[in-house]
């Protein structure tokens, strides 16, 4: 592999698996839903039934692969629309906490309406998901969204109905934004979405209680996970504070779109506590130079413009090779690398992202 550049990841190889797990599928026959169904509401129930009935599902193990059953079965979609859902199978398979039924059901319904009106929202928002009516509002035509702003979509979708409403926003997106990237982007390192710093703050958080709990609290809504894993280096107090200050910080950024200097400071006080704990036993130069790099790019969130910021920093400092969730990238990139952006990239994204926003 070329250094200094990044490899695109081939689209193809994701396809095919998906493709050949639904061809196995569909040649078993004895299969029905017998795992992990909440019964809590009559009408889930009956949902299932259906989806029972009508398809031939899969049996007692956890297998992420049912969640295209439902997918099938949805009238609303197209087939290119289908197709975007089909690539995110390694996503699905590789969260081992995943319920493909509590997926699926939101999967089933699921509606995509384009050319929406934009009363609402900001001019350069394209799309948001909304859980009220399962729906995914467009505010362009068809051809012009992006397939990664759809997928950002879709993984809201697929999440919906686990637990990701108790989380704060900026969790949220930035989790959605990070698999988008690694699953469905071809620059699976480089943010160039809406969401640039709540996923630099969920990178760093993966660095401090590892991706798995990142990947956990994402999908049961729990930010215990996360807590519990903070409290082995720094105590309760000091973790509930810091976590409220995360929250405060991008709440006052979701509004000003940037943050004022001192609670980002305070912030960032809290997690140089904790990574000088994490790092005073064994100090590893390339794991503290990385840990500088993610806190120096969050303090741009405190200039005007911030965006920007992010661009120029981005371009001055590179961009770090290291893969969060996806096997594929892990397996790629097993030793973490600093990539320098090529300017025409730079130049597609500045231009993209300041116009493109979703929800
Ligand atoms: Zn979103």
């Amino acid at each position: 592999m070329k250094k200094n550049t990044l490899k695109q990841i081939g689209k193809i190889g994701l396809l095919t698996l998906t493709i050949s797990t639904t061809i196995s599928l569909l040649g078993d026959q004895d299969y029905h839903i017998r795992y992990g169904i909440p019964t809590s509401t009559e009408a889930f129930q009956t949902m299932l039934e259906e989806v029972e009935e009508k398809t031939p599902v899969t049996t007692d193990s956890n297998d992420k692969a049912r969640v295209f059953y439902y997918v099938m079965e949805n009238p609303n979609l197209d087939e290119s629309e289908k197709a975007m859902i089909y690539d995110l199978a390694d996503m699905l398979k590789e969260n081992p906490n995943l319920n493909p039924d509590l997926a699926g059901i939101a999967l089933k319904d699921l509606r995509i309406s384009y050319g929406e009106s934009n009363n609402q929202y900001q001019d350069s928002t394209i799309a948001i998901y909304s859980s009220y009516d399962n729906t995914i509002h467009v505010f362009r035509r068809k051809e012009e969204v992006p397939s990664k702003i759809m997928v950002h979509e879709i993984i809201h979708c697929i999440y919906n109905n686990h637990g990701t409403f108790h989380l704060p926003d900026y969790f949220v997106e930035g989790t959605t934004q990070l698999l988008t990237d690694e699953y469905a982007s071809e620059t699976p390192f480089l943010e160039e979405s809406s969401y640039p710093y709540e996923t630099i703050m969920v990178k760093l958080l993966c660095e401090m209680v590892g991706s798995d709990k990142v990947l956990e609290t994402f999908t049961d809504g729990n930010l215990g996970h996360i807590e519990k894993e903070l409290e082995k280096k720094i105590s309760k107090e000091e973790t509930k504070t810091f976590m409220e200050s995360v929250n405060n910080v991008f709440q006052e950024y979701k509004q000003e779109r940037r943050v004022g200097k001192e609670q980002l400071e305070k912030m960032l006080s809290y997690t140089d506590y904790f990574f000088i704990n994490k790092y005073k036993k064994e100090p590893t130069r390339e794991k503290i130079e990385y840990y500088y790099y993610l806190r120096e790019l969050l303090k741009e969130m405190a200039e005007e413009d911030s965006y920007t910021h992010y661009l120029n920093y981005i371009e001055e400092k590179g961009i770090y090779t290291i893969p969060y969730f996806s096997t594929e990238l892990k397996n790629t990139y097993q030793t973490p690398e600093k990539v320098y952006l090529e300017k025409p990239l730079l130049k597609r994204i500045a231009s993209y992202t300041n116009t493109q926003q979703n929800v």
